[in-house]
């Protein structure tokens, strides 16, 4: 398919034109390219993507698009819909949506997923969002209660559709959809295309458009290589790994939570900074795992597919397949956390001796070529670790109490005397505030906080570990 690559060529209203400027977005990528003439002509769409290849952006500009018409034309009440397998990308799609409709005033986004009380997310429906996304569960116990007037939806969106299915969320999600007014756009999106994806395609969606963008050289930057292990022991491996490579950032995936918390814990105890993430995690500790890493005041994320699976998490220079993934859709996905945007990375798979027949399939299926080397040249030395060069500190205070990123960085730097150069990056969430700060300033910072007020409050602050 030929297609327009600069997003000023699509026609879009004024609204959502000015805001993908202001997000400096001005070429698509392939998969806004191969995806956007169909998703923006109004048909049902299934799209198979590999992630990070934008597609929040595709059904983001899909939906304001016709929802700004539809408003024009009349419509009132809620619009449209996003469903996600978990509840921080559900989050992060949110955020997405929220700044593309900076520019478009007549825009209420609602966020409505399970792990947080259900009261709140009641009395914000009292006003009619006109955009929910969320998670099926939640969703489903909202609508059911007639909290949630689905009767004038037009647009359906089902992000990272596989990970739902995966997730065990298919009844939840044949109840949404049941329910829903016949007369709509719905929008697949998934990384794999699956018996059950294909499934639900033809169930849900009127004479579906597939797309499936093409993947070659996709993974020209990422260097692979297998390393064969002999016994249990794949924790001395990985550290080896991590500490003859010396990643600045790795991520490390695992096939179960129970191993993804085990790894984790004995990498911690071998000395390395390394948190875990997986479903058994309560929704807070997610949120700060995933803010350490993302201020890389923490370099080694261990994960389980499902965990990982749509975050936006920036690119890392290495990953670890800690056992060799169930199908080349996940191999590949897994590998797709490195050599990214522009990019070179490292991906290494561990394997056992009869996993070679299935290494090969791999290879064959992605066109890639892995080597499989010995792992005895590999040892695990303590003093080569790669620290984090920041700690982070957390501040309980958020967006809530109009905090951003200028106020602490002046009150470090002018107030706290911290020179700027000892504060990292920072993440600000809805009531709480990351900070990554050099060790040699945490103690200042810390002090600052106990002594003073920011913006009229005091706001406790801790050293996160
Ligand atoms: P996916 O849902 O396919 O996994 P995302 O929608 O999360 O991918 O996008 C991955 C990243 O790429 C995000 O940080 C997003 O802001 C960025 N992005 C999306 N589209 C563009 C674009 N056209 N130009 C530059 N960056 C983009
Ligand atoms: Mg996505």
């Amino acid at each position: 398919m030929t297609a327009t690559s600069s997003f000023s060529e699509l026609k879009l209203p004024e609204e959502i034109q000015q805001a993908l400027i202001d997000l400096k977005y001005s070429e698509q990528t392939l998969t806004q390219q191969e995806s956007l003439p169909a998703l923006l002509s109004g048909q049902d769409v299934a799209v198979k993507a590999k992630t990070g290849s934008g597609k929040t952006l595709a059904f983001g500009i899909t939906l304001f698009n016709s929802m700004i018409e539809a408003h024009r034309n009349g419509h009132t009440g809620l619009y449209a819909m996003v469903l996600c397998p978990t509840r921080e990308l559900a989050q992060q799609v949110a955020e997405q949506l929220r700044l593309l409709a900076k520019h478009y005033a007549n825009t209420k986004i609602l966020t409505l997923v399970g792990g947080v009380p259900i009261g709140a997310q009641v009395s914000s429906l009292v006003h009619t969002p006109s955009i929910v996304v969320g998670t099926p569960g939640r969703m489903m116990d909202l609508i059911s209660r007639k909290h949630l007037d689905v009767s004038t939806m037009q647009s359906l969106v089902l992000d990272e559709a596989d990970r739902m299915l995966d997730m065990g969320f298919s009844d939840q999600v044949d109840w949404i959809l049941n329910g829903l007014p016949k007369k709509r756009q719905t929008m697949l999106f998934s990384a794999t295309f699956g018996g059950a994806i294909e499934k639900i395609t033809k169930q849900y969606l009127k004479q579906a458009k597939i797309v499936e963008v093409e993947e070659n050289q996709a993974h020209a930057s990422i260097t692979q290589l297998a390393y064969q292990i002999q016994d249990n022991r794949t924790e001395y491996a990985v550290a080896g790994l991590l500490s003859h490579y010396q990643p600045q950032s790795a991520m490390v995936f695992c096939q179960t939570k129970h191993e993804t918390q085990a790894l984790a814990d004995e990498l911690a105890h071998m000395g390395f900074i390394v948190q875990a993430i997986h479903g058994d995690l309560a929704q807070s500790d997610r949120q700060q795992v995933l803010a350490q890493f993302a201020l890389q005041t923490c370099n080694v994320l261990v994960a389980t597919d499902v965990a990982a699976r749509g975050l936006d998490l920036e690119q890392v220079d290495l990953v670890i397949n800690s056992s060799l993934a169930d199908s080349s859709d996940i191999h590949t996905h897994r590998i797709g956390r490195t050599g990214r945007a522009e990019k070179t990375g490292t991906a290494i798979t561990l394997i056992f001796e009869h996993q070679k027949n299935a290494l090969s399939k791999i290879e064959e299926d992605t066109k890639s070529h892995i080597p499989v080397k010995h792992i005895q040249a590999i040892r695990f030395h303590a003093n080569r670790i790669v620290f984090p060069t920041h700690e982070c500190v957390l501040v309980a205070g958020g967006k809530k109490q109009k905090i951003s990123k200028g106020d602490i960085l002046g009150a470090l730097t002018k107030q706290a005397e911290i020179a700027g150069s000892d504060i990292g990056k920072m993440l600000i969430t809805r009531d709480k505030s990351y900070i990554a700060v050099k060790q040699r300033s945490v103690k200042r910072a810390l002090g600052y906080f106990r002594e003073n007020k920011v913006k009229g409050k005091s706001l406790r602050a801790r050293r996160l570990k």
